[in-house]
């Protein structure tokens, strides 16, 4: 696994992947940091998720400080409710404001949000759950997936996969991955009932995922575990790039719910076609 830096600051609030952003140019793609905000601590700054016990109307502020930053507004963007599973959903243009404003409004029990729509702002909420960004450079299909451990676990990477090409008759090396900044191999600590949660996919990842711990836990490498699954799909290994960032050695730059004890904000991952 290459991890290059493959996020580069491009404003105060928000990172872009140079690479994709330069290569495609009907792209845009980027992963908000927790700076320049002004939601209060411990949303300390720029907390995006609505259903952290923030105060509506400073998420709202922030919100719409990404949206200008990119030349749209709130009702360019749809989000999903996010509950740790693997429902996709493909967007379409009449759910663009869906979550934007109220959480009620998000698409609900879905963690994964594509479309081959332009003009549709795909967001979703992060504290050290990896995000997953996907493209088809051929057919201009964009995606996100929201992988914690359990929808890691759940295979929802290589689901998007199957599900393009089922859909839209994607082949594999026209679809690119970025596995964005989220919780490293060297903090994030998990017992056994992660791990055996990982039996089933045995043989489908590297030796560097699990690490054992002379306390009997393990440091588990989600970004890897991803990684794998996903060339295990069928996605080049070429195509398949990840961030170096971990969210909970820099809190200075994101926000970490290990790292913070549950109490703070989330990033927002978000992909459009121009
Ligand atoms: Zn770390």
């Amino acid at each position: 696994m290459t991890t290059q830096e493959v996020f580069a600051f491009y404003t105060d609030h928000f990172l872009i992947p140079t690479g994709w952003t330069t290569d495609y140019p009907w792209l845009v793609a980027g992963f908000t940091t927790r700076k320049g905000g002004v939601s209060q601590f411990p949303f300390s700054s720029f907390n995006c998720a609505l259903h952290v016990g923030d105060s509506a109307q400073a998420v709202l502020a922030n919100r719409q400080r990404l949206v200008e930053q990119l030349g749209l507004t709130l009702d360019d963007m749809v989000c999903g409710e996010q509950v740790h599973g693997v429902e996709l959903y493909y967007v379409r243009p009449g759910d663009k404001g869906r979550g934007s404003r109220t959480r009620e409004s998000a698409i609900p029990g879905v963690d994964g949000l594509y479309t081959d729509h332009p003009s549709i702002l795909l967001t979703s909420f992060y504290a050290d759950c990896v995000p997953l960004y996907f493209i088809d450079v051929r057919l201009r299909v964009v995606g996100l997936a929201h992988a914690g451990w359990k929808g890691t676990v759940g295979q929802i990477g290589p689901k998007m996969v199957r599900r393009w090409k089922e859909q839209f008759g994607s082949h594999p090396q026209d679809i690119k991955v970025l596995i964005g900044p989220s919780i490293g191999g060297c903090c994030y600590e998990v017992d056994d009932r992660v791990i055996s949660a990982l039996e089933p996919l045995k043989g489908c990842f590297t030796d560097e995922v699990i690490l054992p711990k002379p306390n009997g836990r393990y440091m588990l490498d989600l970004k890897q575990l991803n990684h794998d699954l996903l060339k295990q799909a069928g996605i080049p290994q070429a195509n398949i790039e990840v961030s170096g960032w971990c969210t909970s050695c820099r809190t200075d730059l994101f926000f970490s719910y290990r790292k913070e004890q549950g109490r703070t904000g989330r990033l927002a991952s978000f992909i459009m076609i121009k």
